[in-house]
């Protein structure tokens, strides 16, 4: 993958323009765009030529310089119509072919380099049924986490009954994403209202929601109304609570309107403001209703893309060193994981045995909170025949007396 990677993202590379962020397809867009507004032009160049000719026919006056001038300048027109569009015909055969081809370059590195290596060679215990069907799980969670507000169908039965008859997502999953996926796609449309009403009072969506609603209403130019906004909708506990925010936020966009000054970049700040209330929601929405915030799909895939290279290089070692898997649900190598994605898999190993707790294995609870491993449990109380002291501290402690231990995630 170290190798793998960096190939991947030069061939992706190749389908931008030389320095720039834009997909070479943009270049055909603007190249377009630009021989629209030439072939404009050279209408307006055109009509004022007819009126021309029709008001020297209409009053007869047969000027032969004048006609001779106005033929020169039709011949003009028409020669950088032709240039005009032999430089749009060639620069979109060039940029649609040079997509193309390296579309297809893209298609056969993947198909071909990334085949090259079998994971199934190297992984040989197959997952079992229930973590397929966890997977299925993963899949239904993210198309209805990110999807319900880009759906053809408006209404929450409507979107729950698209969502299972398109992507077989079962109701107890996509009835969780509904109203968020709606409550986005409406501020998403510059209509915050139901957001606002979703909200909480005092939260800090809300006077987020608040600042982006003064900002839209100043873009829209009414300035009493922006006014109006700005000093009788704060949400009451906006003074209270947000001070910082209303000197940082408000109180600029009030003083600006008041003076009548216009505000640079508005539109992308308004957009800012609209994706951090968006983002704001979600993760409140998501906590709210006990969802996660990111989806697992993503947190698995991108775990599994980057082991990949743990992967290769275990192969080769494998190959050469005769050594192979010990235990299904663990791998023979480390892998090392960016922060935010380790806290999903919580390990805990026996202090006595200095294994780690497995399902057969799990975890237990002494009376003093000291954990052990059921094996040490078992063999430190015989089997529960008989009292012991915790290894740790010099509590006594009873087989009865334990409790078994599950990790979670807070
Ligand atoms: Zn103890």
């Amino acid at each position: 993958m170290s190798i793998l990677l960096p190939a991947l993202k030069l061939e992706l590379d190749k389908l931008y323009e030389d320095g720039s962020q834009e997909p070479l397809i943009h270049k055909c867009k603007e190249d377009t765009h630009e021989f629209k507004t030439q072939l404009k032009k050279l209408k307006a160049h055109l009509n004022k030529h007819i009126h021309e000719v029709e008001a020297s026919t209409s009053t007869n006056n047969t000027n032969v310089e004048e006609s001779k001038k106005r033929l020169r300048r039709r011949e003009l027109v028409v020669e950088k119509l032709n240039k005009a569009h032999r430089q749009w015909d060639h620069s979109m055969k060039k940029n649609c072919k040079h997509t193309a081809q390296q579309h297809t370059r893209i298609n056969k590195f993947l198909n071909h380099k990334m085949h090259e290596f079998d994971l199934d060679l190297v992984y040989v215990n197959k997952l079992p049924p229930e973590s397929r069907a966890n997977i299925d799980r993963a899949i239904s969670f993210h198309i209805s986490r990110y999807n319900v507000g880009n759906l053809p169908v408006n209404g929450r039965q409507e979107i729950i009954q698209y969502l299972n008859q398109v992507y077989g997502i079962t109701e107890d999953i996509s009835e969780k994403f509904v109203q968020m996926g709606q409550i986005v796609q409406d501020m998403k449309q510059g209509d915050t209202s139901s957001c606002v009403k979703w909200s909480r009072d005092g939260s800090l969506l809300q006077f987020e929601l608040y600042a982006l609603n003064a900002m839209q209403l100043f873009q829209h130019g009414d300035v009493l109304q922006t006014y109006e906004h700005l000093t009788e909708n704060v949400p009451a506990s906006a003074f209270k609570y947000r001070q910082l925010q209303v000197i940082t936020q408000v109180s600029p966009l009030l003083t600006q309107l008041l003076l009548g000054q216009k505000i640079d970049d508005l539109e992308e700040k308004i957009q800012l403001q609209l994706n951090k209330c968006i983002s704001l929601f979600t993760k409140e929405y998501c906590s709210q209703n006990k969802l996660p915030y990111d989806s697992a799909l993503f947190l698995i895939i991108l775990s599994g893309v980057i082991s990949f290279q743990f992967f290769i290089k275990y192969q080769s070692i494998r190959a050469s060193a005769h050594v192979d898997w010990t235990t299904e649900d663990e791998l023979p190598f480390d892998v090392t994981l960016p922060e935010f994605l380790t806290h999903f898999h919580p390990i805990f190993i026996c202090p006595v045995l200095k294994e780690e707790t497995t399902l057969e294995n799990p975890p237990y609870s002494l009376p003093c909170h000291h954990i052990l491993s059921k094996k040490s449990l078992d063999r430190l109380s015989k089997n529960g025949t008989c009292t012991f002291k915790c290894p740790y501290c010099p509590v006594n402690a009873s087989k009865a007396k334990t409790g078994r231990v599950n990790f979670v995630m807070l």
